[in-house]
């Protein structure tokens, strides 16, 4: 993706806090992307590491209280959706910025057929008629090959298999020509093969539309096949970002090493797996200086009073936050 491509959404030091009579926690620490049309950045970490919260702060649906956006902007094409009135948020939502969950069985309405569901947002966004919006709903459905588009437009969500179904969500989120598309963790739910083609769905569709796409996801298997950047959060702070295949080839933060040492790779065939000892930090007790600092094989004494500068590796974009992440780009991979 060629950095030149017109930005679409840029967040800019995004922090989140959760208040709440246990106390105040930040699940998002100063997040900064920016997504360009046609480009998928992958938002990848452990659950808790913050990237879903990010994603809700942006679209809109963070319940406050008890959340609370601090600080920061989210400009989608030069607005800024944080400084919106809710209303005016809810008319971006679903028009120029959609959201593909989940979970599409929940996300579903049990009893509409997902026809009626499709058609409805032409209806409301619109003002369509019923016959023609019923047409366009097929049409929808078709786009996103679901086969025999026009009898199952009858069908209601528990008639569809689990791959269908995200489909469905699939052609709800992109209904409308949004500019934006954030999908959060839109194939787990899936077994392997199928993840593998809603994930192919996707990027043909994305070079259709050139929307841009924000995929939040735990998974470095679908980040692989899928995204052009990644940044890699961990306890609510963003810790690497760089292009895909950097990342991979070269990563330079011990906690991205981690990640890519614990699952079996093709170009490691018969090297262990190792596991990053401990577990995630809870929001309410980040550890002071490098948050990471009480799992990093890395660590040193600094390591725990100082936190990392964010250092630039690469003029492409390529940047670590971590004392050492110099010497850790360096080191050869594996
Ligand atoms: Fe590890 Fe220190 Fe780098 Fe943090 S700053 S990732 S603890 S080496």
């Amino acid at each position: 993706m060629p950095s030149a491509a017109h930005p679409l959404l840029e967040v800019e030091d995004l922090c989140v806090e959760f208040r709440t009579r246990r106390g105040t926690s930040r699940a998002v620490d100063g997040l900064s992307y920016t997504l360009r049309e046609g480009e998928t950045l992958a938002l990848l970490g452990e659950s808790g590491s913050g990237k879903s919260v990010a994603a809700q702060a942006v679209m809109g649906l963070l319940d406050t209280p008890p959340a609370h956006i601090v600080r920061g902007s989210a400009r989608l094409h030069g607005d800024d959706l944080l400084a919106m009135p809710p209303e005016r948020h809810r008319a971006v939502r679903g028009t120029r910025l959609a959201m593909i969950f989940q979970d599409a069985l929940t996300a579903l309405n049990p009893v509409l057929t997902v026809g009626e569901q499709l058609a409805e947002m032409y209806r409301v966004h619109r003002g369509t008629g019923r016959k023609a919006a019923l047409e366009r709903a097929v049409a929808l459905m078709d786009r996103v090959r679901i086969p025999a588009a026009t009898r199952r437009v009858h069908d209601y969500p528990h008639e569809f298999s689990g791959g269908m179904r995200q489909r469905v969500m699939i052609a709800m989120a992109l209904a409308l020509d949004p500019e934006v598309v954030i999908a959060d963790e839109p194939t787990t739910a899936l077994d392997v093969t199928v993840q593998a083609q809603i994930m192919r769905l996707l990027r043909e569709l994305q070079s259709e539309t050139r929307m841009g796409l924000l995929l939040i996801t735990h998974d470095l298997g679908v980040v692989a096949e899928t995204a052009d950047r990644i940044t890699v959060m961990y306890a609510g702070r963003t810790v690497e970002t760089a292009p895909a295949e950097d990342l991979y080839t070269r990563p330079g933060h011990p906690y991205t090493r981690g990640l890519l040492d614990s699952v079996p790779r093709l170009d490691r065939l018969g090297k262990p797996l190792v596991p990053i000892a401990g577990a995630p930090p809870l929001p309410t007790a980040v550890p002071r200086g490098c948050a990471f600092h009480p799992r990093c094989p890395r660590a040193e004494q600094r390591c725990a009073g100082h936190a990392p500068p964010f250092l630039t590796l690469s003029p492409a974009g390529h940047r670590s936050a971590c004392h050492f992440a110099e010497e850790v780009h360096r080191a050869p991979v594996g």
